[in-house]
């Protein structure tokens, strides 16, 4: 079956290049020489990353996949500053996993409310009246601005839930959530009517809350791919407790006993972590159990494996404030949501270098431009000590400390890459 749920994507994200610096000149009638008045380029817009808990899908992102952020303007005469880029926002439901694409490990744990910057926007290349000195007093020269960074991710969606429903299609799991919290889900006598995740959030008492999660139904093959339950059981990796739904009734002609084993399995399969995770048995449909011996099998091997066992019927609203009872008594003895740790290390860019660089010498200043120097300070973070490390390593290793002392530099004299300066030191 197709579904319009959409709890994988992969996107390209861009962030913006930074505007270019200006070459002007002051002018004005009766002032013979106006200096330079060139304004910086803008910074690029950068992508950033924040939770909407309006979003229970990652389906925006199907149709559209490539994210690309303002780039900033450039600057221009009058010291104006161009504008910076604007900050591409992008909302993704709560619990989303960023993982790199190519090395699949995680980015970023969106599942709280402090936005991520995914990438950052370039710098604004310095005008010319940035290089104005008492010495060099007509600079006709301004930088380029660098450009943003790019990454190409996965999102994942992991919801945050402390209570993950699991079970066949049609047992109950949509109307149980209802009932106990006010979340609408879809309710039918048909499989699969939930082709969404519902979050609800269900009040114990004295201001005590959890949050429950339905799936849409398990069914056998599921970790397989098989049907669609294989995509959702990743929704409850994170929970701190399953509620095992199973229709106690055997109406469909169901064993209550072979379905809760078959769904164990199927979990087992998918994730041996996740079937070790407690368990809470809800027999539901007791309204309608005609034979009271089917109860006894599934209580025989729900207790076996230590889970307790609790006769509801959802639709009839019996037993279901006991059920949330129990699952609060539960819940407060067990670890919180998990969270996942950021595993990435951003690589190093790799760069051709082997192309010469223009290098000049103007009033005891160095400018050292060229396009590999420009892709690479596009992404260096100078914020962050190892990769200005891996920077100076890669200048040395290009050769530009060389060919900087064959022309002659002298230690204390300004070198300027792009937006960059700083004071050689041999
Ligand atoms: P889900 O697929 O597990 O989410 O199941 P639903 O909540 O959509 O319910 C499937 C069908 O079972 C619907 O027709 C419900 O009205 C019915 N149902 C749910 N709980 C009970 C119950 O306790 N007793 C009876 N008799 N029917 C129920
Ligand atoms: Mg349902």
């Amino acid at each position: 079956m197709a579904s319009a749920f959409v709890d994988k994507a992969r996107i390209t994200v861009r962030a913006g290049n930074g505007g270019n610096g200006a070459v002007s000149f002051h002018r004005e009638k009766y002032v013979a020489a106006g200096g330079p008045d060139g304004g910086d380029g803008g910074r690029g817009g950068s992508i950033i990353l924040q939770v909407d808990n309006n979003m229970s899908t990652l389906m925006d992102f199907r149709y559209k996949r490539k994210y690309v952020a303002d780039n900033g303007a450039d600057g221009q005469g009058k010291r104006k500053f161009g504008k910076d880029g604007q900050d591409l926002i992008i909302r993704v439901p709560r619990g989303t996993l960023v993982r790199d694409a190519e090395s699949n490990e995680i980015i970023a744990d969106m599942s709280t409310s402090e936005p991520f910057t995914l990438c950052r926007g370039g710098r604004g290349g310095w005008g010319n009246s940035h290089f104005a000195t008492p010495t060099r007093q007509v600079p006709r020269f301004a930088k380029a601005g660098l450009p943003g960074e790019s990454h190409e991710v996965v999102l994942e969606l992991k919801l945050l839930a402390d209570v993950g429903l699991i079970g066949f299609p049609n047992v109950g799991k949509s109307t149980l959530l209802s009932v106990v919290s006010k979340a609408q889900p879809k309710i039918a006598n048909y499989h699969f009517t939930t082709l969404f995740p519902n979050l609800g959030v269900v009040w114990v008492d004295e201001g005590a809350s959890f949050v429950m999660a339905d799936i849409p139904g398990i069914i056998e093959g599921a970790s397989e791919g098989a049907g669609l339950g294989h995509d959702f059981l990743r929704h409850i990796d994170r929970c701190r407790l399953l509620v095992h739904v199973v229709d106690a009734s055997g109406s469909e002609g169901r064993d209550p006993t072979a379905d809760f084993e078959a769904i164990n399995q199927e979990l087992a399969r998918y994730s041996p972590d996740l079937a070790k995770r407690p368990q809470i048995v809800a027999a539901n449909k007791t309204d309608i159990l005609e034979d009271p011996a089917l109860l006894e099998g599934l209580r025989e091997k729900a207790g076996a494996l230590g889970y307790p066992v609790m006769e509801i019927s959802a639709a009839a609203h019996q037993n279901t404030r006991e059920l949330v009872n129990l699952i609060a008594e539960k819940l407060a003895g067990l670890p919180p949501v998990a969270v996942y740790e950021p595993e990435y290390v951003p690589k190093q860019p790799v760069v051709d270098s082997s192309a010469p660089l223009d290098i000049r010498h103007e009033d005891g200043v160095w400018f050292v431009e060229g396009p590999w120097l420009q892709r690479l300070m596009g992404n260096i973070n100078f914020a962050d000590y190892e990769s200005r490390m891996f920077f100076d390593k890669h200048l040395r290793e290009a050769g530009v400390f060389a060919q900087l002392e064959e022309l002659g530099i002298a230690d204390g004299d300004t070198v300027v890459l792009y937006g960059f300066e700083f004071e050689y030191q041999r």
